[in-house]
């Protein structure tokens, strides 16, 4: 029995609820890039998914209408239900423009907004009917539409702040449903109200859910797992996002190059597992120096970037002053462990792309290596020792 316990932890570890991630489910501010990204993509195929599955739906119930409604009554239903089917034909298969940030968001808003303003039609379409017999039934299918919608809000790995926001234009319309059909009938509205606000509770949950396994696999894809910088491959993505909004902002984009000086040495004298610790102290150490919003990458063996967004050289070099001064970490031995640092900052290094960024980084670590070891320079062949 233990043993399964064990293995269970070992499964799903990665993927318990940490402090850091209770912000993360409230609200979109502190998601990383690589996060962002990854929901904008959910968001999108979801949408067209149930997008595509209204568009052939929604028509069909013209046929109920059609049997048990006059012509007032049918006929303009039928051009909401054709209008609406139209509206989700475009978010179905409508192409891809790409990158807006808002954009997803936006789609499924469209996408409850459709249901939405159908009831808000509708409901003053079917107000003067009765409700007896067969017809009643139908009738309740158009007043349980709200609750088709918030149900809905299950589907997307939304965070707190936006199911709620999607949600309240939703329980307006069922208000203003109730509005129309005459007076408010307190035990049966109320009711009905507070089963919106459980399903709307449990769509919540299950959003949330998607969102929190969404951030453990992000998370767990991204990081490197001796030291808990960024991998390689997620530091390229960010890289590339942040040149791309440096370029569209014309904002600064500065980049340190982060080589260790004689790590072989600490392998060749006392093993590769105190390399390894060397290692993790070493990048503990630097993201403690750092700022927020500053990112750590793990580019390869022993060699580290620092992406440093909206800075230039002047803010940079503060930065590698005070990465210096904290230094980084010992050496098994208890020496100080040092490092040959180069930087390079987009505007004043007149680059035009990010390899070209690292690559001049790297240069000037290189040069660094050859001055001596356990410096910095900089643009303008600056050094900082
Ligand atoms: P230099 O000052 O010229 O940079 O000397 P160096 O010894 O740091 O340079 P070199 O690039 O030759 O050595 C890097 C070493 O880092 C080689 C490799 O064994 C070691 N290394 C790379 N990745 C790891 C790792 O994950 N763990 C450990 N323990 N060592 C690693
Ligand atoms: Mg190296
Ligand atoms: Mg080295």
């Amino acid at each position: 029995m233990s043993a399964v316990r064990s293995i269970a932890d070992h499964l799903f570890a990665p993927l318990r609820v940490q402090s850091t991630d209770i912000a993360d489910l409230f609200g979109v501010w502190n998601h990383s890039s690589q996060l962002r990204r990854q929901r904008r993509v959910v968001l999108k195929s979801r949408t067209r998914l149930m997008a595509a599955l209204f568009a052939l739906l929604v028509p069909l119930w013209i046929l109920p209408d059609l049997l048990l409604l006059d012509t007032d009554h049918w006929l303009p239903l039928a051009g909401l239900r054709v209008a609406s089917a139209v509206v989700f034909m475009g978010l179905a298969w409508s192409r891809d423009p790409g990158c807006g940030r808002l954009e997803a968001l936006l789609r499924v808003g469209l996408l409850l907004a459709v249901p939405t303003v159908f009831h808000l039609l509708a409901a003053p379409l079917l107000a003067d009917l009765d409700t007896g017999g067969p017809r009643g039934v139908l009738l309740q299918v158009y007043e349980l539409l709200p609750f088709v919608v918030v149900a809905g809000l299950a589907v997307f790995p939304l965070t707190v702040l936006e199911t709620l926001l999607y949600a309240l234009p939703i329980f307006m319309a069922y208000l203003y449903g109730v509005h129309i059909n005459g007076e408010f009938r307190f035990a049966e509205n109320v009711g009905t109200l507070w089963l919106l606000l459980l399903v709307t509770g449990a769509a919540m949950v299950s959003s949330l859910s998607q969102l929190q396994y969404m951030i453990a696999l992000v998370r767990r894809a991204s990081a490197d797992t001796l030291t808990g910088a960024l991998n390689r491959a997620a530091g390229e993505e960010t890289l590339e996002l942040l040149f791309g909004m440096a370029v569209a902002r014309g904002e600064p984009l500065a980049l340190m190059f982060i080589d260790l000086d004689r790590f072989k040495s600490i392998n060749d004298n006392w093993g590769h597992e105190a390399g390894d610790t060397v290692l993790r102290a070493m990048a503990g150490q630097v993201r403690t120096a750092l700022r927020r919003g500053d990112v750590l990458v793990r580019w390869g063996g022993e060699e580290f970037l620092v992406l440093l967004a909206n800075s230039d050289v002047h803010g940079a070099r503060l930065v590698v002053e005070r990465l210096r001064a904290a230094g980084f970490g010992e050496r098994p031995d208890g020496a100080p462990l040092t490092a040959s640092i180069g930087l390079a900052e987009r505007l004043i290094d007149r680059v035009s792309d990010w390899p070209e960024l690292i690559e001049i980084a790297d240069q000037r670590m290189y040069a660094a290596k050859l001055g001596g070891r356990d410096r910095a320079i900089l643009p303008g062949e600056t050094i900082v020792r």
